[in-house]
């Protein structure tokens, strides 16, 4: 029986490595005051350092430079490097170029790698998924109406989508769009390179959002029209009709990283909430005196735990039994966790009085964010009926008008069952 909690040494100083790496090269940058051309040159070199100790797109296949670590060595590592918004671009883990180069790893053709794969890893050039739409329910992409219709040798691709991160910057967009419409619903849709500047693609404009103006690098949301787009046929990318197949692959994963990126962030939050409470006095005592204030450190750190475990176990499962086996432990922790990275940051701001409101603490930029994890990536109510699904399939209704637990029901069936041994103490007395 193997029940083991510990991290191997050799892989022990890797995240040690990392940690160091984070607070003193990584954190800086958040508070630089430089252009968008200023960033780039900070964090070539910091992406140089982090290649010379092969954690580099730690994510992908080996043979594209990943290391073959599993989901729970994957996800320890995201738990470092999401604690700053900078850590994935300097990994190379930064969404949602890091879930496209993944499905162009496993399902793009040589060519497409040549062409948008390589660079893409090189970062030389930037992408972008695009399948939400405004005019239908994202949380049900079996509505989805952007079509792609085979023309010749051709996709001729019509819709309306936006929420496509990355999509003003992207060099190309992976487009989930309707190729079969006469399909079932989850055979419909496949996934098309779109190169961005395909005629007929018109970026409209980056919406604005709770994240703010000053959103960069990636952190856009584009709105994307495509009018009587062409593309060649062999930008299709793995089958025609395996788009939610291709997507499940892309998500799962990413799911894990993304909940344990928010555990680096809710721990940082966390961190803050204690100095505080260790720095302010308020009606005679330290914060940290007062009971409410307690139970806020007593309950994010039971909720972080929890989340962290939940997390690490669902990696673990798809590392033992693959993505498909974990969908249940997937979906858990995808609402769980956002709820938690919600409220630690928001008792940290609350320990903060106006200073946490303010924009002289990070706390207020990392709560805008972290709004958004309850909708990205399929929003929490959709998680939660996934699960309640899931868990209600191993239940059978019980037989008669009582539950099975009914107490007069039982004391009877018991009474029966052990009526003649009772029946020997009476007549023994
Ligand atoms: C920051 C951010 C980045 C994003 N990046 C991308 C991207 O790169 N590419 C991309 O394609 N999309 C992206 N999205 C879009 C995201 O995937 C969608 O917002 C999400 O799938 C929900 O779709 P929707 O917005 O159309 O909401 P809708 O589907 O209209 O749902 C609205 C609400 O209805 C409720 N609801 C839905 N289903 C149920 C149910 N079964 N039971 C109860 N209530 C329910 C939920 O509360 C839900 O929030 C991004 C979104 C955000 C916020």
């Amino acid at each position: 029986m193997t029940w083991d909690f510990s991290t191997e040494p050799e892989f022990e100083s890797k995240l040690d490595w990392m940690r160091d790496f984070m607070r003193k090269e990584v954190y800086p940058l958040e508070v630089l005051d430089t252009d968008d051309a200023g960033f780039m040159r900070a964090i070539r070199p910091l992406q140089d350092q982090v290649k010379a100790q092969k954690l580099w797109a730690t994510h992908l296949p080996p043979d594209l430079g990943g290391q073959g670590y599993g989901q729970v060595k994957l996800g320890l590592m995201h738990e470092i490097e999401g604690a700053s918004v900078w850590g994935p671009i300097v990994f190379g883990n930064q969404a949602p170029d890091s879930g496209n180069s993944e499905v162009l790893a496993h399902f793009g053709t040589e060519a497409q790698k040549k062409r948008w794969l390589y660079p893409l890893l090189d970062g030389k050039i930037r992408s972008a998924f695009s399948m939400t739409e405004p005019g239908t329910a994202g949380s049900d992409p079996t509505l989805l109406s952007t079509t792609a219709v085979l023309k010749g040798d051709e996709w001729v691709i019509d819709g309306h989508k936006w929420f496509t991160s990355n999509g003003m910057i992207a060099d190309f967009l992976i487009a989930m769009v309707v190729t079969d419409p006469e399909a079932g619903p989850y055979e419909r849709a496949s996934m098309i390179i779109v190169p961005a500047d395909a005629p007929g693609l018109k970026k409209v404009r980056n919406i604005p959002t709770m994240a703010g103006e000053h959103e960069r690098f990636g952190y856009g949301h584009a709105e994307i029209l495509y009018e009587n787009v062409r593309v060649p046929e062999d930008n299709l990318v793995g089958k025609r009709g395996q788009g939610f197949l291709i997507a499940q692959a892309r998500l799962g994963p990413g799911r894990i990283h993304h909940c344990m990126r928010w555990l680096g962030q809710a721990r940082r939050a966390f961190d803050m909430m204690c100095e505080r409470a260790l720095q302010r006095e308020a009606f005679g005592k330290k914060l940290a005196s007062h009971q409410t204030v307690q139970n806020w450190i007593a309950d994010s750190a039971a909720e972080m735990q929890a989340a962290r475990l939940m997390t690490l176990h669902a990696a673990w499962v798809i590392d033992t039994q693959g993505a498909a086996a974990a969908r249940k432990e997937i979906s858990l922790i995808k609402f769980f966790g956002a709820k938690v990275l919600h409220d630690v940051i928001d008792r940290a701001i609350q320990i903060h009085g106006s200073l946490g409101y303010s924009s002289d603490l990070p706390l207020e930029e990392m709560y805008r964010h972290a709004r958004a994890a309850r909708m990205y990536d399929g929003p929490d109510e959709v998680h939660r009926v996934s699960v309640a699904r899931q868990i209600l399939s191993g239940y059978e209704p019980p037989k008669g008008m009582w539950p099975r637990e009914h107490v007069p029901t039982r004391r009877e069936a018991a009474q029966r069952k052990f009526a003649a041994l009772l029946e020997a103490a009476v007549t023994d007395a």
